[in-house]
């Protein structure tokens, strides 16, 4: 409430100056520090959706030098029929996505009661901007040891914004990390009004590192680019990028997310022009990729899914010979019954109706085409075959 500030005592004695003449840095988990020469970048798509967009995403942020992965589990969508999230599920897509990157994961939670499980995944727990002053949950965060990425509120002042971090702080949590997401203003040719004098605001008032997301702010990926380098000129500490390696097929907020080129190009873009405001970059294609190598250990967990996905190949093999099988039956039954072998339109309604199934899969239209067209015109040949065994 307005009008608070007013008594003597500042609102955010901790997430203020107060007589501290350098910023905070930090760890995020991995190796990655915040706050210090390295401008640091999060990227990855909007939700999590399923393995293969998780890890393929994953892999094309990694190689293109961003530090670390985020993607949503729990989503905090305008509609409650829009999709949700995979909660859990998804929190162990992006924990298998970091075994196989060395990526941290930064995730958001959006209820107090989900916070335990959210960081037994995450490294860095985020709170979105319609929670930005659900003062229970920062409460809650503020008892984590985790760094906590705070969104900026839609309508709140940087006093505010700062009282919000004041919450976590005040409960012994010292890594919080604010970001500017764009704020609720009358301007309707973009999603949202991107605050970049808030960066400067904040920095002014306050030793916490400042982070800006131009994908939320402006709702368009084609504003993405500029704003970010704008947001490297005016001193944030780093970015929170939406990627998506299908943006056309996101699930959520496909619209401001770059595909896996865009986003490289911009890494090599920022990480050119970082020197000439105090900070450095590796960039795409950076030795080693940064983050940190997936750790020993880890290698146990790839081939875990290795074997998963032998087992996986032999399912499908046994499946594709069962379905052979049946096609030389049916090439059998028509040619006791005098009728054609091929059946053009039988072909084109296997293939639709599988295509149809499999909206908002992994494999999706074209991809299951090419694979249904591949098994039947095998049947074929294999029913050709047949019919020439027969012969000789
Ligand atoms: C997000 O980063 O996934 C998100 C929902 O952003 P915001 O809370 O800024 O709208
Ligand atoms: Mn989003």
């Amino acid at each position: 409430m307005s009008g608070e500030n007013q008594s003597q005592a500042p609102p955010y004695k901790l997430a203020g100056l107060d007589g501290r003449s350098r910023p905070s840095v930090f760890d995020l988990g991995r190796g990655v520090s915040l706050g210090g020469r390295e401008f640091i970048v999060m990227a990855g798509p909007c939700s999590v959706e399923a393995d293969p967009q998780m890890l393929g995403t994953a892999r094309e942020v990694k190689a293109a030098g961003a530090h670390l992965l985020r993607g949503g589990a729990f989503k905090p969508r305008s509609s409650p029929y829009s999709f949700q999230g995979l909660a859990e599920e998804g929190l162990k897509m992006l924990a298998r996505a970091r075994d196989l990157t060395g990526l941290a994961v930064v995730t958001e939670v959006m209820d107090s009661a989900e916070v335990d499980l959210v960081e037994a995944y995450a490294d860095v727990l985020q709170v979105g901007s319609r929670n930005s002053q659900n003062f229970s949950l920062l409460k809650r965060l503020g008892q984590t040891r985790k760094p906590v990425l705070l969104k900026r509120g839609l309508m709140n002042t940087v006093e505010e914004f700062l009282g919000s971090a004041e919450y976590i702080l005040a409960g012994g949590n010292e890594k919080v990390i604010l970001c500017e997401r764009g704020i609720r203003t009358f301007e309707p040719s973009t999603r949202n009004t991107l605050d970049l004098s808030a960066v400067l605001a904040v920095k002014e008032r306050s030793h916490l590192p400042v982070i800006v997301d131009p994908s939320h702010a402006s709702g368009r990926a084609s504003f993405v680019p500029p704003l970010a380098k704008a947001a490297l000129a005016v001193g944030a500490d780093g970015l929170m990028i939406e990627v998506h390696c299908r943006p056309e097929a996101a699930l959520c907020d496909g619209d401001e997310s770059l595909d896996p080129a865009e986003f490289k190009s911009l890494m090599a873009e920022l990480a050119a022009l970082a020197p000439r405001f105090g900070r450095s970059l590796a960039g795409p294609g950076a030795p080693g990729g940064r983050g940190g190598e997936p750790v020993a250990g880890k290698t146990e967990e790839l081939n875990d899914l290795r074997a998963r996905i032998d087992e996986l190949d032999d399912e499908i093999l046994e499946l594709v010979q069962k379905r052979a099988d049946a096609a030389l039956e049916i090439g059998r039954v028509k040619k006791s019954r005098a009728l054609a072998v091929v059946d053009p339109a039988r072909e084109k309604a296997v293939l639709d109706r599988l295509a149809l199934k499999s909206r908002g899969r992994a494999l999706k239209g074209r991809a299951i085409r090419e694979i249904y067209s591949a098994i039947v015109r095998a049947c074929r040949a294999a029913q050709a075959g047949s019919e020439e065994e027969g012969r000789t």
